[in-house]
């Protein structure tokens, strides 16, 4: 067992906010991809971002949890800052989970692998433990059955609901879905967001990058517009929905809607 610093302050648990930008910036070369982010997510919050492609959307996600670096600015989970490398970085990075659009699954690796190798290699738990946690996850998102195939052998549905569980086994502080319908066919959209939803209800804190209107209004609390590395417009999901404020966000809608 290691006995890294405990991470956080004593802020009043509830109270805080659990993942906190402030002044975020980054660039690619000229490109001002991050540009200026103010962001809090509470506890237990559901924030949907949307916006154009090219907008920093996935940026923003990889940034917190560090994926990509900041040039300025800072970004805490749960009070701590994220560590730039080493053990303390792996121990922070798995409070934030994440699903890509890209299930990202080890090919070679039984599903059950896939969701039992973490927590045995980060948290330390007891291989069978960790197989019980993979296999009670497995069952959470109807994929306890294919427990023992290989990744190639389940549908993507399947298998990115199995890189929900893979997530969910390292017991995140939160969430971050980038996109995670969009290599599926729409038969398998559903599937996937239906288990997002059942998240959501249970109280995970979530920020989900998607253009799923249907997922936005079931689940956010909050939605987020962004173009060009800015947050442009915070709302409720009835209301940017219905009543988009700034020009950029009605374009957009009326490509999309
Ligand atoms: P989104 O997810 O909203 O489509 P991204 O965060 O992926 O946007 O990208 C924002 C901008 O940054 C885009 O113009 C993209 O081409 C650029 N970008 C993203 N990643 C890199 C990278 N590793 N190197 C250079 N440019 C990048
Ligand atoms: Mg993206």
């Amino acid at each position: 067992m290691t006995s890294d610093t405990t991470p956080g302050t004593s802020a009043p648990e509830s109270a805080a906010p659990l993942v906190s930008l402030k002044n975020v910036n980054k660039h690619f070369g000229d490109l001002h991809v991050l540009q200026n982010i103010n962001l809090d997510i509470a506890r237990g919050e559901v924030v949907v971002v949307i916006g154009p492609s090219g907008s920093g959307k996935s940026t923003l996600c990889r940034a917190i949890n560090r994926l990509e670096t900041i040039d300025d600015g800072e970004i805490t989970v749960d009070g701590a800052v994220l560590p730039a490398e080493g053990r303390a970085l792996a121990k922070l990075r798995a409070d934030v989970g994440m699903v890509f659009q890209s299930f990202n699954l080890f090919a070679h690796k039984s599903i059950l692998d896939n969701v039992s190798l973490g927590p045995v290699k980060v948290r330390k738990s007891k291989p069978a433990e960790a197989k019980k946690l993979a296999m009670e996850l497995l069952e959470r998102v109807g994929v306890a059955n294919q427990a023992n195939k290989l990744p190639a052998q389940l549908s993507g549905g399947q298998q990115q609901r199995v890189a929900i569980a893979r997530a969910l086994a390292m017991k995140p502080k939160v969430m971050l879905f980038d996109e995670p319908t969009s290599a599926l066919d729409p038969e398998m959209i559903n599937e996937v967001l239906d288990t997002m939803v059942g998240l959501a209800k249970e109280g995970m804190t979530m920020v989900v990058v998607t253009h799923e209107m249907g997922f936005a209004r079931k689940a956010a609390d909050r939605v987020i517009f962004m173009a060009d590395g800015k947050i442009v417009e915070e709302a409720t999901p009835e209301e940017f929905f219905t009543n988009p404020k700034s020009g950029r966000a009605k374009d957009f809608l009326g490509k999309i809607l």
